[in-house]
Parts: C-alpha cells; structure tokens; sequence
C-alpha cells in the first residue's frame, strides 16, 4: 500500500521499543492504537472545551452538548442508520449486549421462548442472554461451527423456528476471523419472526457497515477497537424497537421530569443513557471515524487481506505450525498452536521480542471446548502492519519452533518431590543472576529459565489437586508446602506452561528451604527487576506466578506466626 508510512506516522504508539526491540503489534483484536487526530480530540476537549452536555445554561455546555451531538450522527452516518435517534452511547459491544438483554428481552420473553446464539460468541454475548434466560425460563440454542470455524448453515435453518425470539450472533469472530454472512441470516430470523442482535465489535473496524442493508434489528461495537478512546461505544436500535423498550439504567439525564408521583422518560435516544456520558470519548470516536473515512477503505481491506495470506503462507511453512479455524471467508485474524508448545510460553518468546500477540481463550471458551483446545496463539493484523511485521513475526516462530521441545521431567511420587527438587541447595538466587545476566540475547535466557523450569520434578496427574491449584488466566499451576524440623519451608510446584515453570524455578532458587522470617522479608521484585523479568510479575500477565509468591509468602507467614 502506498500510502503505509504515511499512515503508521499517525500512530505515535507503534513507534516505540517493547524490550528493546521496535514493537511489533499484532494484538489489534483486543484493541487497536490510536492515531493523532484522536489523541488531539480528546485532549483540546480536556484544555479547552470541558463542560457537561445538555445542563448547562452556558456557551461551553451548549458547545459541549452541539460537538457531542455531531459525533452522533458521524456515527449514524458511518453504520447508514436512519436517524440520530438510533444511536445510544455505551461503553461498548458489553454495555450495549446487556442493555439489549435487559430492556428489550427481558420484559419479552417467556418460558419455552428460545435466544439462537452460536458457538462462535465472545462472553460478551454469551452471558447477558444466560442472564435473561434465567430470569425468564427462556431457552438458549446454539448454531454449532463446522471443523474448519464456519457456522453450520443448515443447522442454523433446522434451530430456527417459532419459538426462536432472538438471534444474537457476532459479524466476525473474534477468536477464528469467521466473516458471519450475516445479511442473508437476518432475512431467516425475520421469516421465523426473530429479531437479530449483531455483535459488531470485530466487523467494525474492518468491513463497511451499513444496518439498513444488513437489516438487523440492533448493532453493536466498541470504540477502542475502531482507533478510538476506551469506554465509549454504540448500540444502534431500529426506532420502533427503541421507542418501546424501558430504560434500562436510570437517573439523571434520561428522564423529562420526575416527581414522587411517577417520571416521565426522556425522549431517544438520551431514554437510555442515564449520567453523565464519555463526552470525550464521543468525540474521539467521532474523529477516528473521519479519520478512517479520510482513507481508501478498500485499499486498507486489501492490504489487510495481504499481510494475512503472507503470514499464512509463511507460518504454514514452520514445523509444527497448525493453523485453528480455515473459515471459507475470513478476517485478518489467524489462529494458531505451535504444536508441543504452551501457547503462553510462545506469547512470552514473541513479547520478548517486542512482538505483541495475545494467548488464551479469548473470551471464548465454549468455542474453545468445541475446538478441544485449552486456547490458542493469535495474531491479529490492521491496516497500519506492514509486510515486514509479517515476516518478523513468522521468523520469531520459526526460530521458537526450532528451538527444540523439551522432553518432559520425572515424574515423581508425593514426599519424594520435595528431596528432588534441587533448589535451595544446589542452586540459588546469586547463581541464578550470574547465570541470566551473562546471556546477551532473550533466545539464550529463555532456554535457560526453560531448562531451570525442567528441573522441577512434575507432579502426577493425581498430584494436580484442586486443593493445590493456583488458577492463573492462561496457565494453571500447582503448589504443595512442606515444613522440615528446623523449621524451614520447601515447596514443590508444577505449570502446565514451561516458561512458568521456569519462572517457578527462579521462585524456587530464592526462596527454597529457607526459615519463614527470610522468605518474608525477600524482596522478590527487586530479584525479578535484577533478572530484568519483572513484567512477569505483573498481575494482568494473569500466569499465577504472582498468585504463588504471594501464596509461599502466606505459608511462611503462617509458618511464622505458629512458631
Ligand atoms: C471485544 C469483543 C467484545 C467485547 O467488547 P468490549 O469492548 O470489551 O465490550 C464482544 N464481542 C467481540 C466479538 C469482541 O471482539
């Protein structure tokens, strides 16, 4: 694409070194960066422009209130509705799902009543419904997926009957980049006499949209993925839905007056959109929809559609690549295992190297467990990605690949865990820093806390207790205590994820049969900080490892006050 460089210049976030590597970020699924325009938006509106909307009898509320309205019909005009008053603020496709749950499902449905979703949902439009449901006696079906990520069509016409009220289904997957064809499914649920709820949040960003033409009833998306702030989104309704809903949160802004007798509701959309809204996020979303509308969308569809082919071409090339999912039409989404590696120690390797992916589930486990897979490795690509991102990317995982598995530890029996475990005695945390200070590269260091993490014996399956389990998000890991006659406390861990179980093994080395007084006043950031390891620390990376710091701290705490 001609224009790429101008285009990444506007994103002041891709130019930046993630350990000391330029990042490369291939997370766009989560969420996108954001150009100048937008950043500028939101910061004139902080300097110059702040007031509330629609209160004040002054010029920078009125000013406030006109700029705030204007972003609403940008919005009406970029998705094609009708009128203004279809548009409701949110703070994204969450918000905007529940709000349709509860105000409009809610009071409709009954017992034997049936919500049509399908496996391919993100939690976001999953549990609003199993809400409702419950609370009705409504039933929830769900269209199954074929092996390679498509929706089973036929089986979405044979689930598809009388009962149905509601189809809520996603334009595009966010986990396997299905493009949904959702305009000839609207057309079915409107014969069947259903109404259809598109989740937008990953369709947005990257098809033109047009509700009129689709059809559907409502339309969600979030801002954060379309280049605009966080906490602002939109829940497009047809009006006459709209009109007959009830508020679903209420309080100031959305009613026209209010006495103890009874109140009366304010008009659409402001019906449903009680407090004080994201007034800048607003018009944030608003600038990064010019901003895009500025662009050759089409162009940006293709060069998004190439870097996708390229790095499924390369990727497929590496051994022991599997792609997940092959949808017949697809987004730039690809997800993957590198087969006999935890997708969360290939996130590591990648992260080490500046190259941002996102492991896991991704808010999609009933897919997952259709799919047979505790989650996957996924690599989302946006328009501001270039072809040498793609290749970065590709040689990063072909050297992962190369770098050989490991065989699997011992596996030892229950007492003869802890005498195996050679931490504390052979090695400690001093031999640990001389050790992985010397490496130069992330490649060498990572072997290296791999090859520590092999050395912790592995517990049996049986072993692996609930009662022993520290749940992380990506990984699970399990920690068993014991305490010698001198007082001092061994521990012996497990991780399904090896870079984990090297990082245990770093734990380990410090804090390994040591009395309780010495593990507690250890400073294990200040170790990790040395180690230059300290992100793994932080509480979102969600791998437990901080769960079971704080868990052995516990033990010697207890251990301490015992004594
Ligand atoms: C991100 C996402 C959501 C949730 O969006 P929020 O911005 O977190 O509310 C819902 N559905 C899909 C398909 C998504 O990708």
């Amino acid at each position: 694409m001609d224009q790429l460089a101008a285009i990444r210049k506007q994103f002041p976030a891709l130019h930046q070194k993630v350990n000391n590597q330029p990042l490369v970020y291939l997370d766009n699924a989560a969420t996108s960066q954001k150009p100048e325009a937008v950043i500028r938006v939101v910061e004139k509106f902080y300097r110059t422009q702040n007031a509330n909307v629609h209160r004040g009898a002054h010029q920078l509320s009125e000013q406030a209130t006109s700029a705030f309205e204007a972003a609403r019909s940008t919005v009406r005009s970029f998705i094609n509705a009708d009128s203004d008053e279809e548009i409701i603020w949110t703070r994204g496709t969450t918000e905007g799902i529940n709000l349709i749950a509860q105000s409009y499902a809610r009071p409709l449905l009954k017992s034997g009543d049936e919500i049509l979703l399908t496996e391919l949902e993100h939690h976001a439009n999953i549990v609003p419904w199993q809400i409702v449901a419950e609370q009705t006696g409504a039933t929830i079906r769900v269209v199954p997926i074929t092996d390679n990520g498509d929706l089973d069509l036929p089986k979405f016409s044979t689930l598809l009957s009388s009962k149905t009220r509601i189809v809520s289904l996603t334009h595009i997957s966010n986990a396997l980049g299905t493009i949904n064809p959702v305009a000839g499914l609207v057309r079915q649920a409107h014969e069947a006499g259903a109404i259809v709820v598109i989740d937008g949040a990953q369709a947005a960003p990257h098809l033109e949209i047009d509700v009129q033409r689709l059809g559907c009833d409502f339309y969600l998306f979030s801002g954060h993925k379309l280049f605009a702030p966080t906490g602002i989104g939109v829940l497009y309704g047809r009006k006459a839905l709209l009109e007959a809903m009830p508020p679903w949160q209420s309080g100031g802004e959305m009613i026209k007056r209010v006495s103890f007798n009874g109140t009366t509701y304010n008009d659409l959309p402001f019906k449903f959109e009680a407090g004080t809204p994201n007034i800048s996020g607003a018009l944030g979303l608003a600038e990064a929809i010019r901003f895009l509308n500025s662009l050759d969308r089409k162009a940006l569809a293709r060069h998004e559609r190439a870097l996708m082919s390229r790095a499924i071409e390369l990727c497929s090339a590496i051994p022991g690549f599997t792609r997940i999912g092959r949808p017949t039409a697809g987004a730039s989404i690809l997800s993957f295992q590198l087969n006999s590696h935890h997708q969360q120690d290939v996130g590591l390797m990648l992260d080490q190297q500046g190259i941002a992916v996102r492991t896991g589930h991704h808010c999609a486990m009933p897919l997952m467990e259709r799919l047979g897979l505790p989650g996957t490795i996924r690599a989302s690509f946006c328009f501001y990605n270039t072809l040498d991102e793609v290749e970065l990317f590709a040689s990063a995982l072909q050297q992962i690949a190369a770098g050989g598995t490991f065989s699997s530890s011992e596996v030892v029996s229950d007492q003869a865990i802890f005498d195996s475990s050679p931490f504390g005695r052979e090695i400690d945390d001093q031999e640990i820093l001389t050790r992985l200070t010397a490496m130069g590269s992330w490649n060498d260091r990572y072997r290296e806390i791999m090859l520590l993490g092999k050395k912790l014996p592995a517990f049996t399956a049986a072993m692996k207790t609930e009662q022993d389990r520290i749940s992380g998000c990506e990984s699970d890991a399990w920690l068993k205590i014991s305490r010698d006659p001198q007082g001092a406390l061994w521990f012996a861990a497990d991780s399904d994820a090896r870079v984990i179980r090297g990082l245990i093994a770093l734990v380990m080395a410090a804090l390994n049969g040591q009395q309780p007084e010495k593990i507690l006043a250890y400073n294990v950031d200040h170790y990790f900080d040395q180690l230059q390891l300290t992100r793994h620390l932080s509480p979102s990376r969600g791998n437990g490892l901080k769960a079971i710091i704080e868990a052995v701290k516990n033990a010697a705490r207890e251990s301490a006050n015992n004594s």
